[in-house]
C-alpha cells in the first residue's frame, strides 16, 4: 500500500489532517494506496513556503531561471516512461496514451524555456522631449493550480512551467484520484535546481481548494475540471480579488459532411471517441452525420469498435483501459439505458465487451455507440466523460452548425469535409474555442493557447502559449526622464507631449 503525501518546501511532508482518500488500481478495482487530504493549515504551510521563496526566485536572472527549465525538461524526458507507468496505474489509461500526455506536457516546458524572449517588453524612445516609455511584465507572486484526474501530468504542465518561468512560486493541488505523478514532477524540479518552496504540492479535496481560494497570499488560480466546480472556483476566487482562469467541461461534436472520406472519418471518430476511454475534455462524444451518409458511417464505426482491444493499461496490446473509478464507470454506464429510454438505438453495448486480462473487479466499460440520439436529449447534451459515442443525424450543414451552437459547452469541435469553403465557413461560424478541420482532437500546440468558450471556460485567458505568460504576469509602464536644466519650471497642467 502506498501512501501519497504532500511536497512542501522541497521535501515530502506527511499528512497531518487525519483525513485520507483511497487510490485505486482501475484495472483490478483494488485499493493500491491512500492519499493525504490537506487541512487548511497544511495549505497555509505550502503557501508560506511559496511566499518565502518568491522574492529570490523573482529576482533570479532570466538565464538562471531558464537553465532550471532546460534541466527540468531533460529530467522529464529521462523519466517519461516512469511517469507514464505511474499515471497508467492510477488513472487506467494505456501506457502509450500516458506517454502522449507526458510528451504534450513537456512541450509546454520547451515553450517556457523561451521565457527571456516572451517577457521582453516594449520601449519607445522620445514619447515627449527627452522622455522615454517602456513596459515590463512582472510575476504575480504565489499562484495555485487545481487540476483534474484525466491528465495528471499534462494539465499541471499547462500551468506550472510558465508560471515558474515567469518568476512566480506555484502551489499545485492535483486530483486526489491520481496524485502520484505530481510528486515525481516535484522531485524532478528539485533535481533540476529549483529552489525549495517555488513548487509545492498539497494533496487534497474541497478543503484544500477552498483554502487556496480564500488565502490572501494566493494571487492567481488556474483551474481545470468540471463546469460546476470551474464556475465555483471562478466566482469564489474573483470575489476575493484573485486572477482566475477556470476551464470546465465539454461536449465535443464532429460534423461530417457528405463529401468526406468515410473511412478516414470512422478512424478519426473511433480514435477520438474512445482514446483514454473517452475521459478527455477534447474527446469527440457526438458525431453529427449529415444526410445521406449516416447509415454507411455508423456501419464503418461499428466495424472498428468491434475490433478494439480493451484491457489493462500496462498491457501493450490494450487500446483502451478501464475507467478511473467504479462510481464513474457506473455513472457513465447509466447513460446506456437512459439513451435508449430517450429514443436512441444502442448499436454497440459496451457492457458486453470482453476484457482482455485485468481483474474482474476492474472499472470496465467497453466502447459504446448510440445511434439516432435525439437532439436536446440528456444523452446528447450532458457531458458523459466515458466511452460512449453518440451519433446524431442531421439533414444539412446549417442544422449541424445550429446543434453545436445551441450547446452549453464550447471546448472543441471538428468538421470533416473535402470542401475548403465549407471548412472555412465552419471555423468562422461555430461558437467553439478550438476547431479541427479534418483533425478530431485539435489540442493547440504549447505555443498557442488552449481554452474553450461558453461553459467550457470562465475568465478570459486561455492556458499556455502567450496567454499563459500574460496570465502569470502583471504589466507596468514606466515613463522616464533624466533631468537636465531644460526641464525646469512649474506646470500644473495635465502632462501632454512637448
Ligand atoms: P472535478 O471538477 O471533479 O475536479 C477537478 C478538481 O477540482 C480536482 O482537483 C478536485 O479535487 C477539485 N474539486 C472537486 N470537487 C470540488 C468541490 N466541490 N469544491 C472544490 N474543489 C473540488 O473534475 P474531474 O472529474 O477531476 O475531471 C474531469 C472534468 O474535467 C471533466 O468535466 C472534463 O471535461 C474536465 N476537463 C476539462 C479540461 C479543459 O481543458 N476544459 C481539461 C481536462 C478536464
Amino acid at each position: 500500500m502506498k501512501s501519497v503525501t504532500h511536497w512542501i518546501n522541497g521535501a515530502l511532508v506527511d499528512g497531518a489532517s487525519g483525513r485520507t482518500a483511497e487510490i485505486f488500481n482501475p484495472a483490478t478495482g483494488e485499493v493500491s494506496g491512500h492519499v493525504a487530504l490537506a487541512s487548511a493549515a497544511e495549505v497555509d504551510a505550502a503557501v508560506a513556503a511559496a511566499v518565502a521563496a518568491f522574492p529570490a526566485w523573482r529576482d533570479a536572472s532570466l538565464v538562471k531561471r531558464t537553465r532550471v527549465l532546460f534541466k527540468f525538461r531533460e529530467l522529464m524526458e529521462a523519466h517519461r516512461d516512469e511517469l507514464a507507468a505511474l499515471i497508467s496505474s492510477e488513472h487506467g489509461k494505456v501506457h502509450s496514451d500516458a506517454l502522449g500526455e507526458v510528451a504534450r506536457g513537456i512541450e509546454v516546458v520547451e515553450f517556457a524555456c523561451g521565457i527571456p524572449h516572451l517577457l521582453k517588453g516594449g520601449f519607445s524612445e522620445g514619447v515627449s522631449t527627452r522622455v522615454d516609455t517602456y513596459s515590463i511584465r512582472q510575476p504575480l507572486g504565489v499562484v495555485a493550480g487545481i487540476t483534474p484526474f484525466n491528465f495528471p501530468a499534462m494539465v499541471p504542465m499547462w500551468m506550472f512551467p510558465i508560471a515558474i518561468a515567469c518568476g512566480n512560486a506555484f502551489v499545485l493541488k492535483p486530483s486526489e484520484r491520481d496524485p502520484s505523478a505530481s510528486l515525481l514532477m516535484a522531485r524532478l524540479w528539485k533535481e533540476a535546481g529549483l529552489p525549495d518552496g517555488v513548487f509545492s504540492v498539497v494533496q487534497g479535496d474541497k478543503v484544500a481548494v477552498d483554502r487556496l481560494l480564500e488565502h490572501p497570499d494566493v494571487r492567481g488560480v488556474s483551474f481545470v475540471g468540471s463546469t460546476p466546480i470551474a464556475r465555483y472556483v471562478y466566482e469564489t476566487g474573483t470575489a476575493r480579488g484573485k486572477r482566475v482562469q477556470a476551464l470546465g467541461g465539454a461536449k465535443n461534436h464532429m460534423l461530417v459532411l457528405p463529401d468526406a472520406d468515410l473511412d478516414l472519418v470512422a478512424d478519426a471518430a473511433v480514435s477520438a471517441g474512445f482514446g483514454s476511454a473517452g475521459e478527455r475534455c477534447m474527446a469527440i462524444s457526438v458525431v453529427l452525420a449529415v444526410d445521406p451518409i449516416g447509415d454507411e458511417l455508423v456501419q464503418k464505426i461499428v466495424e472498428r469498435v468491434d475490433g478494439l482491444v480493451v484491457g489493462p493499461g500496462d498491457d501493450p496490446a490494450s487500446q483502451m483501459g478501464p475507467l478511473v473509478t467504479g462510481a464513474h464507470r457506473d455513472k457513465v454506464a447509466s447513460y446506456l439505458d437512459l439513451g435508449v429510454e430517450e429514443g436512441a438505438k444502442l448499436v454497440v453495448d459496451g457492457r458486453e465487451k470482453a476484457v482482455r486480462g485485468g481483474g474482474a473487479g476492474g472499472f470496465w466499460l467497453g466502447p459504446t455507440v448510440l445511434d439516432h440520439v435525439p437532439v436536446g436529449s440528456r444523452t446528447h447534451t450532458e457531458e458523459i466523460f466515458g466511452p460512449v459515442l453518440s451519433i446524431v443525424r442531421v439533414s444539412s450543414y446549417e442544422e449541424g452548425l445550429k446543434v453545436i451552437n445551441d450547446g452549453e459547452y464550447g471546448n472543441g469541435t471538428a468538421i470533416f469535409t473535402n470542401d475548403g469553403g465549407a471548412a472555412r465557413r465552419f471555423q468562422n461560424e461555430v461558437e467553439v474555442g478550438m476547431i479541427g478541420v479534418n483533425v478530431p482532437i485539435p489540442v493547440p500546440m504549447a505555443f498557442y493557447s488552449f481554452g474553450g468558450w461558453k461553459a467550457s471556460l470562465f475568465g478570459d485567458t486561455h492556458v499556455h502559449g502567450t496567454e499563459g505568460v500574460h496570465f502569470y504576469t502583471r504589466g507596468k509602464v514606466v515613463t522616464s526622464r533624466w533631468l537636465d536644466p531644460s526641464h525646469g519650471g512649474l506646470n500644473l497642467g495635465f502632462p501632454t507631449n512637448k
